[in-house]
């Protein structure tokens, strides 16, 4: 019999694609995304299939799913710096009540949960590469502690669940990730800089450019998700592209590929801009005999694909996502 999976944020970038894989793997899937910041667009191509059922809910709110769940993904959460700065109270509770919601779900239904967590638990990072035994250096009432509080508070209250209710609990630490399906108008580095390129304005490094990120292809962090949710291992694990990169370094690299003669131009670092960042692996190459395999250069082909093929009216629509809220 098919398992049933439950993917929060579906709708989302990385939801949408884990999505896919799960579809592909012959599970049902069922999708929950409140869309604040995720889109249909990422999944309106599963709405055909049987194997997937759409909810749109807060997963803040009380959870109730009908039928069998054998297994949970908690992906829903915004994740980009203007997000936090625009929804900071939603980023705290996705992360934190959403996340009890959820444990509660798994705990009801005996089902495997695996919690998205992040790099940025490690903050502005004294120690290099960061170590998953690594506790990190954050600053709670910065811009970012919105999110990265809430990420530190989702990893305690999961390993509560798992020690006090014997609940099966993941808990994977995602590195910046890049891919189609990423919301052009997010503010990140990657669609900002595509984003730029393709309008032919010039390209904005903040800071001097010199502080650095180790970008991973979404095929390859979803393969690592796979793994780690199949597997026993219950403390968190990195998943990332340990290839370090300087961010002018990388806007370089974009103006290259896509052929413009824009110039880059120099805005003032955001507050508590991580320095440094590059994951070691080891652990998941040791327990999920994981290592990323697509190379930037071909990633950024594919997911330069993606924006060009965008309508033009998406290329020049400013942010309106929180209008609403
Ligand atoms: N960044 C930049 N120009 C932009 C957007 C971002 O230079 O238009 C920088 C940002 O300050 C950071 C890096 O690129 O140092 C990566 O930013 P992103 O928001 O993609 O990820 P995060 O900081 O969360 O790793």
């Amino acid at each position: 019999m098919a398992k049933t999976i439950l993917i929060t944020g579906a709708a989302g970038f990385l939801g949408s694609h884990l999505c896919d894989r799960f579809i592909k793997e012959g599970f049902n899937v069922i999708g929950m995304d409140n869309l604040i910041t995720g889109s249909l667009k990422n999944i309106e191509h599963l709405f055909p299939l049987k194997q997937f059922t759409f909810y749109q809910h807060d997963v803040t709110k009380y959870v109730h799913v009908a039928g069998n769940i054998d297994y949970i993904l908690h992906f829903a959460s915004p994740a980009s710096p203007i997000d936090y700065l625009k929804i900071p109270i939603q980023t705290l509770k996705v992360s934190s009540l959403g996340t009890h919601n959820l444990l509660g779900v798994a705990k009801n239904r005996k089902a495997r949960i695996l919690v998205a967590s992040t790099s940025e638990i490690y903050g502005d990072p004294q120690v290099h590469p960061q170590t998953e035994d690594y506790w990190g250096h954050v600053n709670p009432i910065g811009p970012r502690g919105v999110y990265d509080e809430a990420k530190r508070f989702q990893e305690a209250i999961t390993m509560a669940y798992h020690n006090e209710h014997g609940v099966e609990t993941r808990i994977v630490r995602i590195f910046n990730t890049y891919g189609p399906r990423m919301r052009l108008n997010d503010g990140r580095a990657l669609p900002a800089f595509f984003g730029q390129a393709l309008r032919g304005e010039d390209i904005t490094v903040f800071g001097d450019g010199s502080q650095t990120r180790s970008f991973c292809y979404v095929d390859d962090l979803v393969e690592g998700i796979y793994r780690l949710l199949m597997s026993d291992y219950v403390w968190p694990v990195n998943i990332g592209n340990p290839q370090e990169i300087t961010i002018k370094e990388f806007a370089e690299e974009i103006i290259k590929l896509t052929g413009t003669d824009q110039k880059i131009i120099y805005k003032p670092l955001p507050t508590d801009d991580p320095k440094q960042r590059r994951p070691d692996i080891s652990l998941a190459q040791k327990t999920l005999n994981w290592e990323p395999k697509v190379s930037r250069q071909d990633g950024l082909k594919t997911t330069y694909e993606y924006f060009k093929n965008l309508p033009q009216e998406e290329l020049f629509k400013k942010e309106h996502r929180f209008d609403n809220l």
